[in-house]
């Protein structure tokens, strides 16, 4: 090929090339560009001479374009290819990828610079709005998963009001122990549990002895301080198949579930006992005190109504022979009234 053929090649190369090629002087004014290059900034070949490299760069990246350009220029850079963006003749913006490299003339110095680009807006476009749906779909990623933690978090705390709720419902306010209509609940299960295994089965009503003298004495706070004793002192004496509740005022009761009469006796003489050697410290006051407890003991044909009947009567007997006592209904274990001072 001779010179003129590769001179028109050389042409139609420039001109044909998809990407855009434009050359400037030492001092980065632009001397020749290709049409590609007038294509994506908007200028005529005409314009694009009278303009430098400054001219097409935003403010905000000038600085950082021409310490790139003095590099090259000083030969510090033998190239650059990097991601910027140019601004048209319309004055808006488009990322270009950009391959830079110093022209060297004959003399071996550099006295100008190439460069070429493609627009790569499209792609940094789709990338940041990649970037913003990924950001978007982060945060509501994040979003939902404090949605999901607050509403365990409220769940649990409706849970937790449910069991208090519960807990409230089911025990009386003063001593913590099952109210009465609990304790009705529990005896009829118990009721048909020892129905079927026929082990026996006790239901015992405990009263406090000369509980309006306390009231009447050191008040009605004082005696609510003995109700609360007493009740600790019931829950620390019985076993964990037993139950106790307070079935109303100063009254009590106990289940005994698969028990026999004698064993039932023994863990209400304990509980009595108990009661009878802990005594109360009240504003200085040291108060001792006293229950009586009747019980009633059977091994078949239960029954909640009839046996609180015969309870009541074993403990009104218990109150009439001198109080501080276990009674039992059917008569076979009592262990009888004691000779001891009244406890109050
Ligand atoms: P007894 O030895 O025969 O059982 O006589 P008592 O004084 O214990 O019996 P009484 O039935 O005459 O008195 C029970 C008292 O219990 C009357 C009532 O004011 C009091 N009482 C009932 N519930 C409460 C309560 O929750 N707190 C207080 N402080 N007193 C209560
Ligand atoms: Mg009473
Ligand atoms: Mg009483």
């Amino acid at each position: 090929m001779d010179r003129v053929h590769s001179e028109d090649l050389y042409h139609v190369i420039f001109d044909n090339a998809i990407v855009a090629i434009g050359i400037t002087d030492k001092e980065g004014n632009y001397s020749l560009v290709n049409k590609a290059w007038c294509d994506f900034t908007g200028y005529t070949e005409e314009e694009a001479i009278k303009l430098k490299v400054r001219d097409l760069t935003p403010d905000e990246d000038r600085d950082q374009n021409d310490e790139h350009f003095r590099m090259l220029m000083r030969g510090e850079l033998p190239s650059l290819k990097r991601r910027r963006r140019y601004k048209r003749k319309d004055g808006s913006l488009f990322w270009a990828e950009l391959y830079v490299s110093p022209i060297q003339g004959k003399d071996g110095g550099i006295n100008g610079i190439l460069g070429i680009f493609t627009n790569i807006d499209n792609e940094i476009r789709a990338q940041q709005s990649q970037n913003e749906l990924t950001g978007y779909l982060e945060k509501l990623t994040e979003d939902l998963e404090n949605a999901h933690s607050a509403m365990q978090k409220k769940n649990q705390e409706l849970q937790s009001a449910y069991e208090n709720l519960e807990r409230l419902a089911r025990h009386d306010s003063l001593t913590g122990l099952y109210n009465r209509r609990s304790l009705e609940e529990i005896i009829e299960t118990e009721i048909l549990r020892s129905t079927r295994t026929r082990r026996g089965f006790a239901l015992a009503i405990a009263d406090i002895d000369n509980f309006k003298h306390v009231n009447d004495t050191y008040g009605h706070d004082c005696g609510d301080e003995v109700l609360k004793l007493v009740s600790q002192i019931f829950l620390d004496q019985i076993r964990q198949t037993d139950t106790v509740g307070r079935w109303g005022g100063e009254e009590f009761l106990f289940v005994f579930p698969e028990t026999s009469c004698e064993g039932a006796l023994i863990v209400l003489e304990r509980v009595k006992d108990t009661v009878k050697n802990t005594p109360l410290t009240y504003n200085d006051q040291v108060l001792h005190l006293g229950i009586t407890i009747g019980f009633s003991h059977r091994d078949t044909d239960l029954s909640l109504e009839k046996m609180i009947l015969e309870a009541d009567q074993a403990l009104y007997k218990g109150k009439h022979n001198g109080k501080n006592q276990v009674v039992c209904f059917q008569d076979v274990c009592t262990s009888g009234p004691e000779d001891e001072k009244e406890a109050l």
